[in-house]
């Protein structure tokens, strides 16, 4: 999508593997099931949708995929499936790794962060020589003091020699002209969603804050969540207003409807929009 100067466009690592239950908390199976089959281990499939925002001084990617820093055993809990990695998407889609100015990290979890660093002749190297990578200050508290809850949640690697280029928040910033990162904590004390607000319209990724379509309502929220009742909250009252001002909705991992708008706020409905 084009607009006022920008283009928005969706980027992809493949597709990777995820209990049912653990994705939906609460929420029985009966009804999670309408949205998602789930396999004979009762995992769901689900994608990795990277947001990219381009105008003509910058280049952002928000968050990055699931990479390919994995042993065996995560590769086989986690079923990667994908005929290209995000960086080949990118590639595809008109994007070098170097044309890359700005990287937005939603949060530390393994399957945000995955094309943070690559592999380099047996090194491991930052993924964009050229970007920032921003993350809140918290994110980065999460990741190096994680506990038996949490520390599954993260592969080291993906932050290996990656010091020097984090730009480090505390709360909410413009980075440049129309986009913002906010942080939600919720699903991790140091959560950020990013917005862009262009021609009288708000786009917000909602990272792992909503992760697919079908976590639409304030009470889905994930089992993973740290503070659930900071996402419910948060999600209460940003999607009144989303309702309201007509925002576009991105939803990191849902693999079929990842963008849509809110068409009624009792019901939470949604149609699906195409970029
Ligand atoms: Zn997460």
């Amino acid at each position: 999508m084009k607009i006022d100067g920008f283009e928005l466009m969706l980027a992809s690592d493949g597709t990777f593997k995820l209990d049912g239950g653990a994705m939906f908390g609460i929420v029985p199976k009966p009804v999670w099931e309408k949205y998602f089959k789930s396999d004979e281990k009762n995992k769901i499939t689900l994608a990795t949708n990277v947001l990219t925002i381009r105008n003509r001084k910058n280049v952002a990617l928000v968050d990055l995929g699931i990479g390919d820093k994995f042993d065996k055993k995560l590769e086989e809990i986690y079923e990667i499936k994908r005929t290209k990695n995000l960086v080949q998407d990118l590639r595809e889609k008109g994007i070098e790794r170097e044309d890359v100015t700005h990287v937005f990290i939603t949060h530390g979890h393994l399957d945000h962060t995955g094309w943070a660093t690559i592999y380099n002749h047996g090194d491991i190297e930052p993924t964009f020589p050229n970007a920032r990578y921003y993350m809140q200050e918290d994110t980065l508290k999460e990741i190096k003091e994680p506990n038996q809850k949490t520390r599954p949640n993260y592969n080291y690697l993906n932050f290996k020699n990656l010091d020097s280029r984090l730009e480090l928040l505390n709360g909410d910033e413009e980075v440049f002209p129309g986009v913002e990162l906010v942080k939600s904590g919720g699903h991790t004390k140091g959560h950020q969603i990013v917005t862009l607000r262009v021609a009288n319209k708000t786009f917000t990724y909602f990272g792992d804050l909503i992760p697919t379509s079908a976590h639409i309502k304030p009470a889905y929220v994930m089992a993973y969540d740290l503070y659930p009742m900071d996402t419910f909250s948060l999600k209460k009252e940003m999607l009144q207003k989303a309702f309201e001002e007509e925002w576009t909705l991105f939803f990191e991992h849902d693999p079929v409807a990842p963008v849509a708008e809110l068409t009624d706020i009792e019901s939470y409905s949604l149609k699906s929009v195409s970029l």
